[in-house]
């Protein structure tokens, strides 16, 4: 059982419930956390429109005050998309976000069109060399530029040198995602990444709220690892997250 859930999706991008909807299901699951955390504004399908930022924030402000039994975390989970490490992180807002989790997706607009190579990479040239390259240094690049807590759902749809990724995440704190709907990596790159220093998250990727809290999925692949489940941060108790807003909402200003 996780003490909170640190990644969860409402209709601001694709989930199917509201905010407080996941409020609720946290509640009913028996969580003392939630974050909510959608998509980035660069997903084309699924991403937050910036301009409906601000009614986000404060819904999430609102859900704070009135339930009380549950620290209400602030969220976005960004995208990587380019090779030097840009992430779609709302610059204006992100010091009002408590937890910032970053992933690669497919569908995202590219800020320059050189972008759209490593981006497309992924999509016509999975498996050679150069989009693993790429991808490598797209995760890499960001985790040095950007205070990136979590990397959701690590190597789904994209090859990457998860050593030199385990490194960088290990060396800045960034947490490393067993996501609750997807299992994208093995028993032996777990054990890899904890031996690089890395810790662990266990998040549910909500995307109804029925699934706040559920992550399942991961419970075979880790007891296959062998490692203990002190590495993983939020079984015990909460997490500590870079930009140190979460101990507001845990003292509910
Ligand atoms: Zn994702
Ligand atoms: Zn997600």
């Amino acid at each position: 059982m996780m003490y909170g859930d640190y990644h969860t999706h409402t209709t601001y991008s694709h989930g199917t419930g509201g905010v407080e909807d996941n409020v609720k299901a946290a509640i009913a699951a028996g969580l003392r956390e939630i974050a909510v955390t959608d998509h980035g504004p660069r997903h084309l399908l699924a991403g937050i429109k910036l301009r409906r930022i601000p009614e986000y924030l404060g819904e999430i402000e609102r859900m704070r005050a009135a339930y009380p039994e549950i620290a209400v975390l602030s969220g976005i989970e960004a995208n990587f998309i380019s090779v030097r490490g840009d992430i779609d992180l709302p610059e204006e807002y992100a010091d009002r976000l408590d937890v910032v989790v970053c992933g690669y997706h497919k569908g995202i607009r590219p800020m320059k069109a050189g972008d759209a190579v490593y981006l497309l990479g992924n999509l016509v040239s999975k498996n050679s060399k150069r989009t693993l390259v790429r991808n490598t240094d797209a995760y890499v690049n960001a985790l040095a530029r950007n205070d990136i807590d979590i990397i959701s759902h690590p190597c789904h749809d994209c090859r990457i040198d998860l050593r030199a990724v385990g490194t960088a995440a290990a060396e800045k704190g960034t947490l490393i995602e067993l996501n609750g709907k997807r299992v994208s990596m093995s028993a032996d790159d777990l054990v890899l990444l904890a031996s690089l220093g890395c810790k662990f998250i266990l998040d549910s990727d909500a995307h109804r709220p029925d699934r706040v809290g559920c992550a399942d999925i991961q419970t075979e692949v880790w007891k296959q690892s062998g490692l203990p489940d002190e590495l993983i941060v939020n079984l015990a108790g909460a997490p500590h997250f870079m930009r140190g807003k979460a101990e507001r909402a845990r003292r509910r200003e």
